[in-house]
């Protein structure tokens, strides 16, 4: 399991989140998110929009869809933030 310090909760598990969804946290404007469980080991996030990048490449991160994800880490605690920001609990 991956391990970051975020600035603003310290040392923290580690997830992936697309560079759009990242932006929500700064912004506070929902862009839509779709995740895997935040229990899995290495939890990854993203947006609508690359949500509907990977549903056109057949449900895989490859050619364009993975291109555009460019993922970023961030802590758990932020993931768990960017999930309630989207309107989810
Ligand atoms: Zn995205
Ligand atoms: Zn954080």
């Amino acid at each position: 399991m991956a391990n970051t310090n975020c600035q603003t909760h310290g040392p923290q598990k580690a997830t992936f989140v697309c560079v759009h969804a990242v932006d929500t946290l700064y912004d506070r404007r929902p862009r839509g998110f779709h995740w895997t469980s935040v229990d899995d080991e290495d939890p990854c996030g993203w947006c609508e929009e690359c949500h509907e990048r990977y549903l056109a490449a057949g449900e895989e991160w490859v050619g364009e869809a993975e291109a555009k994800l460019d993922a970023k880490l961030l802590c758990i605690d932020c993931f768990r933030s960017l999930i309630r920001l989207n309107g989810f609990n």
